[in-house]
């Protein structure tokens, strides 16, 4: 009886098998990335490493690449989902990489994104908002849209950039906006954090010593763009205002960090709540140094507008 090697040869040798074979390696060499790819490294392919290669094309051409026969992430057709190759030269073959696609980056990108956000406090419906959703007609909305569109824009070339600082009455949507800014940012792929302020510094004073507010407290100062929601509802201890708010503010101003904010309080309204401490104490002085710093890192726009939380 013959053996299974001999077997083996003699169909690899075999008509048939050798012009499926050939027919097989010509729709590879014919694919599109595989042309490319072979023209770009003609020096260093010939016809033999293909032939050592055709698993390792074959895989490839099945791919999808680039997203482009996917429809959605969940849909991903590829052999690792979220992954797609790239041809690559490795010792004397040709070899695959895999890589993250786009839209397992972006989704990623977002998972992060969202994460950082929903630990400052901020409800996740807010993260729904989105600019085209703010109605133009209603007073101010313009202007906030149009320098929000200049700040998402310019940054990452002018590293001045002012943030804004929205003022008006209660339900009027300001942290509706800041949520639209924070996800026009993820777009661009900037990482932003909305921080409540009453809920942070609430939280900061009942657990003063815990390891994770101190990581917190640096997170606020050092993220790319920070959005303080809600500043002057909070009742701020002297020691909160000038070793906790005012370090954020004075190390985001010099490194250049922009700075949202949203408030009841107009400038001088704030500065009065900031100047009266729980103890009774009057620190203008104080209060004022603070101030600077926000009319420093942000445009004041006031909103105005019906309560839509009165629906
Ligand atoms: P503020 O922060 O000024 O008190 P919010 O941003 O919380 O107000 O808005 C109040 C309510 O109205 C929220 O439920 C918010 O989702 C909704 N809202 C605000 N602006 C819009 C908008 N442009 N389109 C749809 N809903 C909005
Ligand atoms: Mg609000």
């Amino acid at each position: 009886m013959e053996s299974l090697q001999n077997h083996l040869k003699q169909f690899m040798n075999s008509k048939g098998f050798r012009e499926t074979y050939l027919n097989l390696k010509q729709q590879i060499k014919s694919d599109k990335d595989v042309r490319l790819f072979l023209e770009k490294h003609k020096n260093q392919i010939d016809e033999h490493m293909i032939d050592r290669s055709l698993g390792k094309l074959y895989e490839f051409v099945t791919q999808s690449k680039f997203c482009r026969e996917c429809r959605n992430l969940d849909e991903c057709k590829n052999i690792l989902k979220g992954y797609h190759p790239t041809l690559i030269i490795e010792r004397k073959t040709i070899d695959l990489k895999y890589d993250k696609c786009p839209r397992k980056e972006a989704y990623d990108a977002r998972k992060k994104q969202e994460s950082l956000i929903k630990c400052m406090y901020v409800p996740k419906e807010i993260l729904n908002a989105h600019l085209e959703d703010i109605d133009l007609n209603e007073p101010n909305r313009l202007k906030a849209v149009s320098l929000v569109q200049d700040f998402v824009e310019q940054y990452g070339q002018n590293d001045r950039l002012k943030g804004l600082y929205l003022y008006g009455s209660f339900g009027v949507g300001k942290t509706f906006i800041l949520g639209a800014i924070a996800n026009e940012l993820a777009e661009k792929g900037v990482p932003s954090m909305l921080v409540y302020v009453p809920e942070f510094v609430r939280e900061l004073k009942s657990a003063l010593q815990d390891h994770s507010l101190n990581e917190k407290i640096d997170a606020v100062k050092k993220i790319p763009v920070l959005m303080l929601d809600d500043i002057g509802a909070e009742s701020m201890s002297s020691w909160m205002r000038d070793d906790i708010l005012g370090s954020i503010l004075q190390f985001r101003m010099l490194e250049n960090l922009p700075t949202f904010f949203t408030s009841n309080f107009n400038f001088s309204e704030l500065e009065h709540h900031l100047t009266y401490s729980q103890k009774g104490e009057i620190e203008q002085l104080k209060a004022k140094r603070i101030m600077e710093r926000i009319r420093f890192l942000a445009i004041p726009v006031e909103l105005k507008g019906k309560n839509r939380r009165q629906e």
